[in-house]
Formats: C-alpha cells, structure tokens, sequence
C-alpha cells in the first residue's frame, strides 16, 4: 500500500470550496486498491468536511496540527481527543511551517505521542533547512528525527509514519524538488533510526514519506529510486486534476 497524504495548508478560503476538492479526491479514490489517500485540512473545516463521510479503506481525512493533551484552558487548541471524536485518522505533526512558528522536537514528539494513544496516525515530518557541502544535514536531521521520537513509548510504531520534507524543496518558493538520490539517503537513515528506536521488525513498518514540490512528472522516482513508501504533497493537492494524476500513477505502478 502507497500513501498519498494532501496538506492543504490554510486553503481553501470557503468551506464550500473545500467541499469541492474533498469530493474531487473522493471520486478519484474510489476505484483504488492498493493506494490510499488522505487529505489533511484545515483544522477549521474538518468537522464539516467528516460529517457524512463514510470510511473506507483507501480514503481518510486528517487534520495538519494537534496539541498533546486532551482537554484544557488552551485558548485556540486542537486537542487528539476531538479530532478522534469525529472520526479522523491521520494528523501532520512538526510540519516546517510549524516548527518555523516555533514549535520544538519535544512538542513535536508530545503531539505525536498523544494523538498516536487516540490511534490517530501522527504524520512525523522532519527535514533540513539547506544541504551544505559537509554533509552536516545528515546530523541536523537525525537528531530532529531523535528527538521527536523520544516520548513516543517504544512499543508504539503501529500509528506513526516519517515525512522526510526537505525545507529547500517545500513550497512555490522552493530552489527545486529532491532527487530521488537525495531521499533515498534520507531513507536510510530515517529507517536506521526508526530501528534503533524501535526495534528491527517494529522499525521496518513505519512507513516513510516524501514531501517536496511533488508533482506528476517526478511523484514516480520518490516511490521507486527514492523508496519512499509514500508522498505527503501540499499544493498540488488543491488541484483535483493533478492530484488525481499522481494518485492514478501510483496505483497503476506499484502493488
Ligand atoms: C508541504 O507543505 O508539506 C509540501 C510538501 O508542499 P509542496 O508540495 O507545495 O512543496
């Protein structure tokens, strides 16, 4: 199975447009058998986008941040709880955009933790800033991986999945997307550390994402060069065309 996970960001800007969209990429999930789609809204729309959706196998909806604890004075907070309560399945934690705002390895890992505890699978996103000439990249996302994995017990694999996201590829101002060579070196060592944290059989489940200026002409090399188990795609996944031209592609070459 392939996961192709949607972050909206803060878009669209009606509730009736999201409507649309959501119904876009429902359709074209209908047929899927060995893909599975997921888009992440925001969070301000998830409960009318949930309302009347019928689970299935091969579509979910997710929400793109949650806070680590379940109910409190939290004044602008989502808490695990809640979005559990409407029936989500999958949360982004430690997106870039995020962790620019402030948000630190150990919140990250809080979120993670707790949402995961909801069975609501936390969508862990790590990645550089820049690639320098040193290599020091290597370290910098190791110990971000490190660190946001900490509170999460480590018995606790089977609700989580890695979104390696380089911060150089993200976005219409990104410099270019990854390579596949570039992630699939950052597959391997995301895996190493998973397998540390949790163990060799637990450690080789998680699944591992690409996010990065993902689009229909280089979706297939991230999968297949690259490794990845998956594709975590933010403006594209506004486009019901070309979200649906990736999802087709991935469910008609891989099993
Ligand atoms: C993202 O925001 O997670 C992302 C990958 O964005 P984009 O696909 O637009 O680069």
């Amino acid at each position: 199975m392939k996961f192709i996970i949607g972050n909206w960001k803060m878009y669209p800007k009606t509730l009736k447009e999201a409507k649309a969209i959501l119904a876009a990429h429902r359709r074209s999930a209908r047929l899927l058998k060995r893909t599975k789609v997921v888009i992440c809204a925001p969070q301000v729309f998830v409960g009318a986008l949930a309302t009347g959706l019928r689970k299935t196998t091969t579509f979910a909806l997710g929400a793109q941040d949650v806070f680590w604890e379940d109910e409190g004075a939290r004044t602008g907070e989502t808490s695990p709880a809640m979005l559990a309560s409407l029936g989500l399945q999958y949360v982004i934690v430690g997106h870039s955009e995020r962790r620019a705002l402030g948000e630190t390895n150990k919140e990250v890992s809080q979120k993670a933790a707790q949402a995961m505890k909801h069975k609501l699978t936390a969508v862990l996103c790590v990645g550089e800033q820049v690639r320098d000439d040193a290599g020091e990249y290597f370290g910098l996302v190791r110990s971000q991986l490190h660190a946001s994995l900490a509170e999460i017990p480590k018995n606790a694999s089977a609700h989580l999945m890695i979104a390696y996201e380089p911060i150089w590829a993200i976005g219409s101002k990104a410099l270019r997307p990854a390579a596949p060579a570039d992630l699939h070196e950052m597959t391997i060592l995301i895996r190493r550390e998973l397998v540390a944290h949790f163990g060799k059989t637990a450690g080789f489940r998680v699944p591992i994402l690409y996010g990065g200026s993902v689009d229909e002409r280089n979706a297939e090399g991230f999968l297949t060069l690259g490794e990845a188990d998956g594709l975590l795609i933010g403006r594209v996944s506004l486009s019901p065309e070309g979200f649906g031209a990736i999802v087709r592609l991935v469910e008609q070459k891989h099993s």
